[in-house]
């Protein structure tokens, strides 16, 4: 397919959207009882669930470590979740994402408390429209929250991509293909800190720049969608969660 345009002459993009508005995005919390923690989480087409196991005793022994937990993330993509069926098992792309995910969520759960122990985060992706590693993290969160994990925040994520020249937030499929440029960005907003940075493709320092400022002012929005899936599984008064904003 030859490159759309991905901006059009009002200035919106493919989906109508403007440069710095998000896809609608809908989180819910404990939805899979089977589990500990979970979250589901939609960002426009791009369908995800969180589930979160733990603190457990450490299987096999050998890998417990003495003074602090582990966190065992598995991020996979369900086969009917893109285009072209994915093959079953897992790739190299999803062990790589497990990582970024692992990594990304290391920096606020507080490992300490539960030395010799494990916590599993499984990010199962349903349908992928692009940004599936930044809805993961921020549902993950979301489930650890959910499972009672000790943690210093809970993390947000989105992409910033630049598109015909333009920096747009949250980036889906089309412009994440066609795109100049991919950067998915997670901040932990309590402790001020980005947490993930990654760039694919081509952009300035300028650019990088302002992307960052328009990712810490997107997540505000993501973080207010966050709370409120936590307030309306928990129904607590509106006091409880507002540490979190
Ligand atoms: P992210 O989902 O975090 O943006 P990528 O940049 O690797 O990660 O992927 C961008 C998008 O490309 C995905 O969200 C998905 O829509 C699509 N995609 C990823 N892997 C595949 C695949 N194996 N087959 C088809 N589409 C894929």
């Amino acid at each position: 397919m030859a490159k759309p345009k991905l901006i059009d002459e009002n200035g919106l993009r493919i989906d109508g959207r403007r440069p710095d508005e998000l896809r609608r995005i809908r989180m819910e919390v404990g939805v899979l009882k089977k589990m500990d923690g979970s979250a589901y989480i939609e960002v426009g087409g791009t369908k995800l669930y969180a589930g979160v196991i733990g603190p457990r005793e450490v299987h096999p022994k050998h890998l417990e470590l003495p003074d602090r937990g582990i966190l065992n993330c598995r991020y996979h993509m369900a086969s009917f979740s893109v285009d072209e069926r994915k093959t079953l098992g897992m790739t190299r792309r999803e062990i790589e994402l497990s990582k970024v995910l692992r990594e990304a969520l290391e920096t606020v759960v507080f490992l300490e408390e539960f030395p010799r122990m494990m916590v599993d985060v499984f990010v199962e992706v349903i349908q992928a429209d692009g940004g599936t590693r930044t809805a993961g993290i921020t549902a993950a969160s979301l489930a650890l929250a959910d499972a009672g994990i000790p943690m210093a925040d809970m993390i947000c994520a989105t992409a910033v991509g630049k598109v015909d020249g333009t920096l747009v937030i949250d980036i889906n499929e089309i412009e994440d293909k066609y795109g100049e440029a991919d950067m998915p960005i997670a901040i932990a907003p309590q402790l001020n800190s980005i947490v993930l940075l990654q760039l694919n493709g081509r952009m300035t320092a300028d650019e990088i720049e302002k992307g960052i400022m328009m990712a810490q002012s997107a997540i505000k929005k993501i973080r207010e969608i966050q709370v409120d899936a936590l307030k309306r599984n928990y129904k607590v008064e509106r006091d409880g969660l507002e540490k979190w904003l």
